[in-house]
């Protein structure tokens, strides 16, 4: 069967990048990261939520590395992250004073598996030679780095010099344009320096962000085409609720549809009291949705109508994709392959049987006046009919029993061969 993500379109060959055993472009699944908001200070905090979001699937988890008491605590957090049996590498993302944390704390540079930078805030007097000194630490220590700009702190020096030579131009430009080639200019000026300091071509990765969705297709489409570093897609300071999905969503599903975009973080303003992990779902569905990945069965449901005047079926979808979602972490050791289910809950006959057939396993509810029988259809297929009140204990039942049919537990042997 063919894998998602042998379907990734491919922008051009990228180099591919190793961050502490994940590998970062070429033709490897894109890869999904988060960030903490935790004060990494406080070791306890920022480990539990740095196994919070591992356990919901970032596979690279970035932490703020930016006083003194924090980069001390980074050998405690870590040690706490790896005894509750967690993996995930560990990014530090340092602004301003990075070069004399990662130089005071040299176990703190040893333990993190990548560093970012961001050019507009390595200090403008000693520019070269602070983003100098942090790239030889990641050197020395085997480190990959990202040059990650920002347009909400571009480098001042190169802005002020693409500003001024446009505006001696015959024809200036907008300061849009501008503005994107500054980032740009910086990203690929400060690649350049971080070769000529002895950083290894495919020890990089670059990203530019900006808030705007059509800033950000125009800034990766053209850093896309300049580069063949693997590339961190993301909408910076994409907002909170459904306006940051949104946001994050159209502009990611542009970029990755044209294989741009190599890992990927969704920066959601959490809600108060609502969890980081969030972004990491977020980040989750955009792929699964694009076809790129699988994380977790996916549940086609109809929106409802006229037809459908209870709520039983929209309980019940949400009863299934609850269940599904609860279920998945086990399957995952338990029914590999289980995250590639694709099942249907239809409110009607109308588009109900059709749908259902397009899944593995779907159900179609009866509508309004319709007979109150609900089909089960098993791939393509018409399998049984449920009727009563135990319509989706009956289901779950079923979709239990596909699962184990299709998706074997490994034996062991199997799995040592793995
Ligand atoms: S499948 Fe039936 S209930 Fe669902 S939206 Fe279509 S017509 Fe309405």
């Amino acid at each position: 069967m063919t894998s998602p993500d042998s379907l990734r379109p491919t922008r051009r060959a990228t180099v591919s990048v190793d961050v502490g055993g994940v590998l970062v472009g070429s033709a490897h699944p894109v890869v999904v990261q988060s960030m903490t908001n935790t004060d990494t200070a406080d070791a306890d905090a920022t480990a539990i939520q740095v196994a919070r979001l591992a356990h919901a699937g970032s596979q690279l988890v970035r932490v703020t590395v930016n006083t003194d008491a924090a980069a001390a605590a980074v050998p405690e957090m870590v040690r706490k992250v790896r005894g509750l049996g967690v993996d995930v590498p560990i990014v530090g993302d340092f602004h301003y004073n990075g070069h004399k944390l990662l130089a005071d704390h040299p176990t703190t540079a040893s333990l993190l598996a990548k560093y970012r930078i961001n050019p507009g805030n390595v200090g403008a007097k000693r520019h070269d030679e602070h983003f100098a000194t942090i790239v030889k630490i990641a050197i020395d220590n085997g480190k990959a780095v990202r040059i990650g700009v920002n347009w909400g702190s571009l480098d001042q020096a190169i802005l002020t010099e693409l500003m001024e030579a446009n505006a001696r131009a015959a024809q200036p430009r907008d300061a849009r344009d501008v503005i994107i080639e500054a980032m740009l200019e910086s990203a690929m000026r400060s690649a350049e320096l971080a070769e000529a300091t002895g950083m290894g071509h495919d020890r990089i990765v670059l990203s530019a962000k900006v808030s705007g969705v059509r800033d950000l297709v125009d800034v990766y489409r053209l850093l896309g085409a300049r580069s063949d570093y693997p590339l961190h897609l993301g909408l910076t300071e994409a907002g909170m609720g459904d306006k940051g999905i949104v946001a994050s969503t159209a502009g990611l599903a542009i970029l990755l549809n044209e294989g741009i975009g190599d890992t990927i973080r969704v920066s959601l303003t959490p809600e108060p009291g609502a969890p980081r992990e969030r972004e990491v779902e977020v980040a989750q569905q955009v792929l699964q949705s694009m076809g790129l990945r699988s994380f977790l069965p996916q549940v086609s449901a109809c929106p409802g109508c006229g037809r459908t005047t209870s709520t039983f079926f929209q309980e019940m979808a949400q009863q299934i994709q609850t269940y599904l979602k609860d279920q998945m972490p086990i399957w995952r050791e338990t029914h590999p392959g289980a995250e590639e289910l694709r099942v249907a809950v239809m409110g009607c006959v109308v588009n109900g049987p059709g749908e259902s057939k397009h899944a593995d396993i779907g159900i179609s509810l009866p509508g309004t006046f319709e007979e109150p029988v609900a089909p089960v259809f098993i791939d393509g297929r018409l399998d049984r009919t449920l009727r009563g009140d135990g319509l989706v204990a009956e289901f779950i039942e079923i979709l239990e029993a596909y699962v184990a049919d299709r998706f074997p537990t490994p034996t062991a042997e199997a799995a040592t061969q793995d």
